[in-house]
């Protein structure tokens, strides 16, 4: 951040609900279909149609808010919101304006410095989404899909109490985390289920008034969103110091030039002409219907974090590798409760091996070609000695091209540790009649030859020497 200024951010967090059915029609919410093909008459905004409310996504909402601590309203209203565009056939969105179904909620983040930083969150809204205008394939025209258009979206609005791109950043991915912990969205950017807009000011430091901010739209990836508000924050402060002012207004992030450009003046609520939805009754639930969905809450991260590190005895970083997705942490359990090495050693062979096996394929923990229990397999067989942690890449890798489990693949190639000591003995003579002098060197005082030696008893072992058992008897036979 430029000397004397501040940045101050909130986040409108668009997320996809994973239901099989739209907000207020029977219609599938399946990704990927031809277009138009999963539109009914509701979606399309025939006359007559009335919407019904998919019960599924009030359940989603309550869980979200109990999961950050929120005031879920025993009443909420839903609102038309009037705009004309051509993916939005009825004329309006229904989204909720006045009354929210959820509000005033929190999460905690950790900031520049390493501490816990609370950022409120405003409101959580439940809204439909609009269809899609299709460019590609089409000359001097444009298509409309409306496989989109009824698609449920929770609406999750923060304070303004972010003070950087990181902050921000931080923040999104714990929402994006807990969403798919909840299990109410699957929250793929590429897809669209999960997508942020965000607002940018700025102001010289110890200012109490807010600057005027920009709408920064399309931002799909977290390493864009971070991009985005740098330069946002750059072109403001420039702006401002060069005597201008910033207007109000919504900026396109083109990822290509890495800028920011300006899209249209901002739009104000009354522009909409929100008014409550007449063919949708208001939502009522009971303090039992929220008390009976709060029993169905899983561990959330923060917990689970917590747990890795006070059960498992986990480093924390590993710990929060570890929770970063549920499936992934469930995957580590299983591990854990499959071997008898420590949680530690299971957590490092995740984490080293088996994630970079993942990364490499760009591929998620479900996809794994290794299970949990032959991960398992191949720890225990470390742990009890039968394999080098060495010789143990080898079999991992073997796994991981589907030759078979740890003790398959050990047999197969021969790759049983050596820890037969008068075998090792033997190939310890043998090495040290073949380089006479090394091993003068290494009595006159040369200790570091010590490698030397270890690395030819492997080498004639195939690497399979146990390397505890190599030492101790090389510094005994070298002795004289
Ligand atoms: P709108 O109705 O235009 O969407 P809201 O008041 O709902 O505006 O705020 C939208 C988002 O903008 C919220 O996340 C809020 O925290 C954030 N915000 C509001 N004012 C500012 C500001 N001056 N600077 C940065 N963010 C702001
Ligand atoms: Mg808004």
């Amino acid at each position: 951040m430029r000397a004397g200024w501040e940045v101050v951010i909130g986040l409108e967090i668009h997320t996809q609900l994973a239901t099989r059915s739209k907000i207020f029609s029977g219609a599938s919410t399946a990704y990927g279909a031809e277009p138009n093909t999963q539109a009914c008459l509701v979606d399309l905004g025939y006359p007559g149609v009335l919407p019904v409310l998919n019960a599924e996504v009030v359940r989603m909402a309550t869980l979200f808010g109990l999961a950050v601590n929120a005031t879920v309203a025993r009443r909420s209203v839903f609102a038309r919101k009037n705009y004309f565009y051509p993916d939005l056939p009825k004329g309006y969105q229904i989204s909720q304006l006045e009354l929210p179904i959820v509000e005033h909620g929190e999460m905690m983040i950790s900031d520049a410095d390493g501490n816990e930083k609370r950022i409120g969150i405003t409101r959580a809204h439940l809204e439909e989404d609009a269809g899609k205008s299709v460019h590609e394939g089409f000359e001097g025209q444009s298509g409309i899909d409306l496989n989109r258009a009824g698609t449920p979206l929770l609406e999750i609005v923060s304070e303004p109490d972010l003070r950087s791109a990181k902050e921000a950043v931080a923040y999104l991915k714990k929402i994006h985390t807990i969403v798919r912990y909840l299990g109410i969205s699957d929250g793929n950017m590429q897809e669209g289920s999960f997508r942020c807009d965000a607002n940018v000011s700025v102001r010289p430091l110890g200012q109490q008034e807010l600057g005027t901010r920009t709408e920064l739209k399309n931002l799909n990836s977290f390493r864009f969103i971070e991009k985005a508000i740098n330069y946002e924050i750059e072109r403001q402060v420039d702006l401002i110091e060069d005597g201008g002012t910033v207007v109000q207004e919504t900026r396109l992030y083109d990822s290509d030039k890495d800028e920011t450009r300006s899209m249209r003046s901002k739009e104000e609520a009354n522009d909409y002409r929100y008014f409550p939805d007449p063919d949708l009754l208001p939502v009522e639930i009971s303090d039992e219907y929220i008390e009976t969905q709060r029993r169905t809450m899983p561990e959330l991260p923060d917990a689970k974090q917590a747990r890795f590190e006070n059960v498992y005895g986990l480093k924390i970083d590993d710990a929060a590798i570890l929770t970063a997705s549920r499936a992934l942490a469930d995957y580590f359990e299983e591990v854990v409760k499959a071997t008898e090495a420590s949680a530690q050693i299971a957590a490092n062979w995740i984490i080293g091996d088996l994630l970079g096996a993942l990364n490499r394929e760009g591929w998620e923990i479900d996809d794994s070609r290794i299970s949990a229990i032959d991960l398992a397999g191949l720890v225990n067989r470390i742990h009890d000695n039968s394999i080098s942690g060495k010789i143990a890449k080898q079999v991992f890798e073997a796994m991981w091209e589907g030759e078979g489990d740890a003790d398959a693949i050990i047999e197969a190639k021969g790759l049983k540790q050596i820890t037969d000591s008068s075998a090792i003995e033997a190939v310890v003579d043998k090495v040290i009649d073949a380089n006479p002098s090394q091993v003068e060197e290494y009595r006159a005082g040369k200790d570091k030859l010590m490698g030397f030696f270890v690395g030819k008893v492997m080498q004639e072992t195939g690497g399979q020497a146990n390397p505890g058992q190599v030492n101790k008897i090389l510094k005994d036979k070298l002795k004289g």
